[in-house]
């Protein structure tokens, strides 16, 4: 699998679906990725649960800056994990979705 590091997303193809970047590097067990948006409350305790699975994850507020003017909500993050961890964690999604 590819990695673009502007978007830190995850792609089998050689160009970036995000930006379009070309210059992608293979990804490394210890990449944080690009997993999806969640719900603020969701969020927070889904990272309490993965500090108990000694997993890392990243939550960045979603909805500031530019993308307010898309009226998305405000009250969510973006999710990042470790490459080596997203599957497991993307299962933990499914199972609460
Ligand atoms: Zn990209």
């Amino acid at each position: 699998m590819n990695f673009c590091e502007g978007c830190n997303r995850v792609c089998s193809g050689e160009r970036c679906p995000q930006c379009g970047r070309k210059k992608l590097r293979a990804v490394e067990e210890d990449d944080f990725c690009l997993i999806g948006r969640v719900e603020r409350a969701f969020g927070d305790g889904l990272k309490e649960q993965l500090a108990r699975e000694h997993i890392d994850c990243v939550l960045l507020p979603y909805g500031t800056g530019v993308r307010a003017n898309f009226a998305l909500p405000l009250e969510s993050y973006l999710l990042y994990v470790r490459y080596r961890d997203t599957e497991f964690v993307q299962t933990l999604l499914k199972g609460n979705g």
